[in-house]
């Protein structure tokens, strides 16, 4: 592997689908997405006009093919494990959203308890889906059990029923929902080491409609960036997911994913720095 330093950021591609519940596709996403990056049609930088893509300590560490045993998919921990271990703070394009458990335990194992903050119209704490504890309709129950997240934040949620509901109690999950929505009243302050977790479909479906479950309503893409652009955050990793490039148009969504690499990556790269 490639040598990391403390400081740098590691980008990698992580292409596993199989935890998907729906339609599958999320596994072809790292590769789009660092066609896009390179394409020509945007920057290498952030908006503040840092360089994010072509800084010396953004990594590029190349996508990575999940097999699909759940002993492979599990194995992603081992992926992120020597990142951290170096002081690098990883930066990953899935992927559907279950591959957050088996990084999360990579990355609390090195840093503790993380606050996450959690970007999804979904979730994502169901005990088990048709059977599978680690679809992608579960990570933050798994991550929620095993003590890996202090404090969670979901932002953007808009498909509940009472399960759900039920285990966001259980785990004393923070919820910014849809249907109550106040951008002012998002923590933009957390206090230790903190992971940020992005599902595209918190967007509503007219900025990102390459995911697997579109569900209207969202999130805009600027109401996200100041969210990102703001934190007051020490940021060790993070995870941008559940892009599904067959259900993309005319490469919209692969745009935004591209671009969250961009802020994301320069919050990454400064971490305990306000963009402005
Ligand atoms: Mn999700
Ligand atoms: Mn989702």
């Amino acid at each position: 592997m490639t040598e990391l330093h403390a400081g740098d950021v590691a980008y990698l591609g992580i292409g596993s689908d199989i935890n998907s519940t729906h339609l599958r596709g999320a596994a072809e996403a790292p590769a789009k997405v660092r066609e896009v990056l390179h394409n020509g049609a945007s920057g290498l930088t952030a908006e503040t006009g840092a360089p994010v893509i072509d800084d010396p300590r953004f990594r590029d560490l190349g996508d990575n093919a999940i097999g699909d045993s759940a002993e492979e998919f599990l194995g992603i921990e081992k992926l992120v494990t020597p990142i951290v271990n170096a002081g690098a703070r990883p930066l990953i394009v899935g992927g559907d959203h279950a591959i957050t458990y088996p990084i999360l335990r990579a990355v609390a194992q090195h840093h503790g308890p993380l606050n996450v903050l959690h970007f999804d119209a979904h979730s994502d704490l169901y005990d088990e889906f048709e059977g599978n504890r680690l679809s992608h309709a579960c990570p933050f129950a798994r991550i929620m059990e095993e003590g890996l997240a202090k404090r969670l934040v979901q932002v953007g949620i808009r498909s509940v029923n009472a399960h759900l509901l039920a285990q966001t109690e259980r785990f004393a999950v923070e919820v910014h929902p849809m249907n109550a929505f106040r951008a002012e009243r998002v923590p933009l302050h957390f206090d230790g080491p903190t992971y940020l977790t992005f599902d595209l479909d918190a967007l509503d479906p007219a900025f990102a409609p390459g995911v697997s479950h579109h569900e209207p309503g969202g999130l805009s893409v600027r109401q996200c960036l100041y969210i990102i652009q703001n934190l007051r955050a020490t940021l060790v990793g993070a995870d941008i997911v559940e892009f599904n490039p067959r259900r993309d148009l005319h490469d919209m969504t692969a745009m935004v994913a591209a671009k969250l690499v961009r802020e994301i990556g320069a919050r990454l790269l400064t971490p305990n720095k306000k963009a402005r």
